[in-house]
């Protein structure tokens, strides 16, 4: 079954290349295509607002979620539907109920807290849903880098680590993502 609804992780700055705002803007129109409704942080800034503003415009749904806090500081966008929660524990937890599967664009702790969340929820067994880095300019090499780095030392199963989908291609991401299969492999058995 193809997926309906995408949570997109990143960042709230632009970046210092415009090649990111392009990737976020290319991956909007991606959504719109294959008819992928958005989830995301709710905010119309840096490359969140890029991401959300190329869904809303192709004519999909954008659900924000958001706590009252950021909320008060920062725009949302218009025909968005915002919803506004106290924590971001529930943000996060709102967010990860709402989707069918994660990606994370290029972006900063934000972006990383919430990438290694759900990548840890999976190895966790508690979602069984794709997580895909969308790697724009070879953004996310060093944290593969150090992903690589903690299976060699013993504290990351291979297994795990090749459940992260990447690719620098949007609509590559996409296919990757539409045809991964959970399958729990246990953290403990070691
Ligand atoms: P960062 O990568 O540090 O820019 O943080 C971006 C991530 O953290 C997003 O995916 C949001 O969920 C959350 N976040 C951080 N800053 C904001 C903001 N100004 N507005 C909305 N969400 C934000």
């Amino acid at each position: 079954m193809s997926m309906t609804a995408i949570c997109v992780f990143c960042g709230s700055s632009r970046g210092t290349s415009f090649e990111y705002a392009a990737a976020a803007e290319r991956l909007g129109k991606a959504f719109t295509e294959q008819q992928i409704n958005l989830v995301y942080g709710g905010s119309n800034v840096g490359l969140m607002g890029i991401t959300a503003k190329k869904v809303l415009q192709g004519g999909m749904h954008v659900t924000g979620v958001i706590t009252e806090a950021i909320n008060a500081r920062v725009g949302a966008l218009e025909g968005t539907e915002l919803h506004v929660v106290r924590t971001m524990h529930e943000r996060k937890a709102m967010m990860a109920e709402l989707c069918e599967g994660f990606i994370a664009l290029p972006g900063g702790i934000g972006t990383l807290e919430e990438l290694t969340e759900v990548f840890t929820w999976s190895q966790l067994g508690i979602h069984a849903k794709p997580l895909g880095l969308l790697n724009i300019r070879g953004y996310y090499d060093p944290f593969t880098a150090f992903l690589e780095h903690m299976v060699k030392e013993g504290f990351l199963r291979k297994e795990h680590l090749e459940t992260l989908l990447i690719d620098e291609d949007p609509e590559k991401l996409l296919d990757k993502m539409q045809n991964f299969r959970y399958a729990y492999q246990s953290k403990w058995n070691n």
